[in-house]
């Protein structure tokens, strides 16, 4: 067991911070890589199960009917694609320019320092780093400080952590992509239910299981509603996901106050793009950072939060 005084010390809001700029460091790696490892896995899928496989065919096409050979050719041409690429995981290799290919060593790999340091430029080619990586880590820091003034030496709170980080993770690789992995969106769906059994999320579990239904069928409700009337795919399978995710944390009483704040703010934004910068109005526009918005506000503020918009 972890010494009582260590325990403390890593749980106060400077532990958790400087914590919080490791993991940050981490999260930039998840949501530069994630996304590939997805797109990568998905030509994986195809070469192996629907193109190449007869198997795959004949359960829609028939027997009678034999896969065309050009299939068979696009598999083989996809697979040589994939064979040339290099070997990437979420751990190896380890952080490199971009550009140069360099090879960040160690003191060029510190949280925010380094960024510092290198005044923001890459140390052999001067290429820009964006000043979003150290935005990520001291927004991380920010965030795990914050949870542990709010939720106090508890091991908890490391949860509230993980699931924060999770958001964080989600709002940017959504706001790249507009892709929202099932890769993270489970495992908050996990952190609710469990961390409602194990009575860390102060909701019952019949609450948090109610959240995690409420959360799904209201943004499926939406996406239907809007399929009916304007003809369009307005809310993605993940955004349902991610939404019942927050409704198994925070139980289903967080769920209108979250959604309302998220929509709103959504609202704005995506209103201000189209009038302001002129973005082009069929363009979709990811969801997932606003019900990031939604869900951490909730976390800090839920109560008062509810109080507004419900008296
Ligand atoms: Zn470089």
């Amino acid at each position: 067991m972890l010494d009582p005084g260590l325990a403390a010390a890593l749980l106060s809001p400077p532990g958790l911070g400087v914590l919080g700029l490791l993991v940050g460091s981490f999260l930039n790696v998840v949501v530069h890589r994630l996304p590939a490892l997805m797109w990568r896995a998905w030509w994986q899928d195809s070469v192996e199960f629907q193109l190449a496989d007869p198997l795959a065919w004949q359960p829609l096409f028939g027997q009678h009917k034999p896969p065309p050979p050009q299939l068979a050719a696009a598999a083989q041409a996809v697979a040589a694609e994939l064979e040339k690429l290099p070997h990437e995981d979420l751990l190896r290799p380890g952080s490199r320019c971009p550009k140069c290919g360099h090879v960040l060593r160690w003191w060029e790999n510190i949280p925010v320092l380094s960024w510092l340091a290198l005044r923001g430029r890459c140390s052999a080619c001067k290429t820009p780093i964006a000043w979003r990586y150290p935005a990520v880590e001291l927004t991380t820091a920010g965030l795990f400080a914050a949870a542990a003034l709010h939720f106090g030496p508890h091991p908890a709170t490391l949860l509230w952590c993980a699931v924060l980080a999770l958001l964080l993770t989600m709002a940017l690789i959504d706001f790249d992509t507009t892709l929202l992995p099932d890769g993270l969106t489970l495992p908050l769906i996990g952190l609710g239910l469990g961390g409602a059994l194990a009575g860390w999320t102060g909701v019952s579990p019949t609450a948090a299981a109610a959240g995690a239904l409420a959360g799904y069928g209201s943004l499926w409700l939406v996406g239907f509603v809007w399929r009916l009337v304007r003809k369009v795919n307005a809310m993605a399978e993940g955004d349902m996901k991610m939404f019942a995710g927050i409704g198994a944390l925070l139980g289903w009483q967080a769920l209108p106050s979250a959604l309302m704040l998220a929509a709103g703010v959504g609202a704005v934004v995506g209103i201000a793009m189209i009038t302001g910068l002129g973005r082009d109005r069929s363009q979709p526009i990811p969801f997932g950072p606003y019900l990031a918005l939604g869900g951490i506000c909730s976390i800090f503020f839920g109560p008062a939060m509810q109080a507004i918009w419900f008296g």
